[in-house]
């Protein structure tokens, strides 16, 4: 029986991918390079999917393939979104000359959540990271200095993640959007440093956001 040989030739010590299936290890794998997953989280998650009926399984895969058909991103701020201008962008009863620019997706909805914040966002789909190769020109910057001049934006709060990436971020920013008329206020300390947007509570957050204190514009380097 290959079922008993393969317990046999476990117990001696042989690699436990050779002891999976090839199919569930590919699950595993998949599973295993999500963000926040690790190896054996991605074996819980496998090993439950297989377990549960195969209605949860096609829910699921359907779920992420109709996620990646409809949702891009907003034309105009960066934002996820399933048309061409997302909903925070056409809502008139936000004020339209205040920016929030952020790092990612998942950080308008973490400063959403503090219900502090009326005006509109520019997400710049990452931070400077040169260890990483990535420089402003990888960034939606470009675009953030079209949207301030086209939509007479009087005020932009950077709100980048407070750790090393963030902050190099933010006082690129300080320097490129030195405009006459322009404040462009930096979201106060208070929050955990080196921490991630996402992760603050709400009230943290609330009051990083009220605290913000203006970026004084830096001389150019050269
Ligand atoms: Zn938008």
């Amino acid at each position: 029986m290959p079922w008993v040989a393969g317990w046999a030739t476990c117990s001696a010590g042989v690699d436990v991918a050779t002891a999976q299936a090839s199919a569930v290890q590919d699950l595993i794998d998949v599973f295993g390079r999500l963000p926040g997953i690790g190896p054996k989280s991605a074996q819980r998650i496998a090993y439950h999917l297989l377990k549960a009926d195969a209605e949860e399984s096609r829910r699921l895969a359907a779920a992420v393939v109709a996620a990646k058909e409809r949702v891009g991103f907003c034309s105009r701020c960066f934002n996820l979104s399933e048309t061409e201008i997302c909903a925070l962008c056409t809502d008139e009863r936000r004020d339209t000359h205040v920016l929030c620019v952020v790092e990612e997706p998942r950080d308008v909805i973490a400063v959403e959540r503090t219900r502090e914040y009326k005006g509109r966002y520019h997400v710049l789909g990452g931070a400077i990271d040169h260890l990483q190769g990535v420089g402003p020109e990888q960034l939606k910057i470009r675009e953030l200095l079209a949207r301030v001049d086209a939509e007479n934006i009087t005020e932009v709060i950077i709100c980048t993640n407070p750790n090393l990436e963030g902050e190099a971020t933010a006082l690129y920013l300080g320097r490129v959007l030195s405009v006459p008329g322009l404040t462009v206020s930096r979201i106060a300390s208070g929050l955990p440093v080196g921490g991630d947007l996402e992760y603050a509570d709400e009230l943290t957050l609330g009051r990083a956001l009220e605290g913000r204190r203006t970026v004084d514009h830096p001389a150019p380097a050269d």
